[in-house]
């Protein structure tokens, strides 16, 4: 059987990669994005160069009906067998006591109610088991102190979610993961104000350089595919050492 995946925020940074290689991999793939057309309909190219079958869709990922639309057109594809759970945001890099009430409200909304509504959706359409990959950060174990605590915290409660639908959903042939990647060369940095922050923040990682996307994306694919067969609720990290 084919597999059919989605991956939200596939438009861009360590999702764009996930999609690329799932594709070279031989998913057929539905990406997710919020605004960036230009950005997703390059990855689409890419997806469909390779041979394989590709959606883009916008798709909000906090909004429960754009998600049971993006998940409606990725079943156009076939029976969807798996999603990775990557669409997230951070907020200006900064001191707790800056932390503005909406950029809290925004992080927690995108960073873990769209996880839930979209593991929600997988859940209820994998009928034949499937697999789940959750983008969480080696943020929540380290607590990003004078950064960004809230979306430590956050992505805390995304390890917590993977335990939880690890447990409830393996009688049911899901399996659910998550990768924790460290400092990765994305626009995000620049969206939380530090635009060089890979390359600012490399003297503290042991590897000594911040990781690429394609190399969260190999993680991706591996818990994603049959060589995970018996992972189930495990974190996998892949921060350089960090
Ligand atoms: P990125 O380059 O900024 O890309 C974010 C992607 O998410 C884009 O495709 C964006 O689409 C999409 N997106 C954002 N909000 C959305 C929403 N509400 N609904 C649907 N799509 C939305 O980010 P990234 O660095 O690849 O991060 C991907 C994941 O990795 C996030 O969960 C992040 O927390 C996690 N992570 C990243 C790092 C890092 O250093 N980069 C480290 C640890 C964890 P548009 O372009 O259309 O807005």
């Amino acid at each position: 059987m084919t597999s059919v995946t989605i991956v939200t925020g596939g438009s861009r940074g360590i999702g764009a990669a996930t999609a690329r290689r799932l594709a070279a991999a031989g998913h057929d793939i539905a990406i997710g994005y919020r605004r960036d057309h230009t950005a997703a309909k390059a990855v689409l190219d890419d997806i469909q160069a390779t041979g394989r079958r590709g959606l883009a869709v916008p798709a909000d990922t906090t909004d429960p009906d754009q998600v049971q639309r993006l998940f409606d057109a990725a079943a156009d594809l076939g029976p969807v067998t798996g999603l990775v759970n990557n669409a997230g945001i951070t907020s200006p890099i900064g001191p707790f006591t800056e932390l503005r009430t909406d950029d809290l409200r925004q992080v927690v909304d995108v960073n873990l109610i769209g996880y839930v509504l979209c593991a929600q959706q997988a859940a209820r359409r994998m009928t034949h088991g499937g697999a789940i990959v959750n983008v969480s950060s080696a943020a929540a174990t380290l607590g990003s102190p004078g950064e960004y605590i809230h979306y430590a915290a956050v992505k805390a409660a995304t390890d917590t979610l993977t335990l939880g639908l690890a447990k409830e959903l393996a009688p049911h042939g899901i399996r659910v993961n998550a990768v924790a990647p460290g400092i990765i060369r994305t626009d995000i940095h620049a969206l939380s104000g530090v635009p060089d922050r890979p390359d600012s923040a490399a003297g503290r990682i042991p590897l000594g350089r911040a990781g690429e996307p394609d190399e969260v994306a190999a993680a991706i694919a591996w818990l994603l595919g049959p060589d995970a067969s018996y992972t189930a609720g495990a974190v996998l990290r892949v921060a350089g050492g960090l």
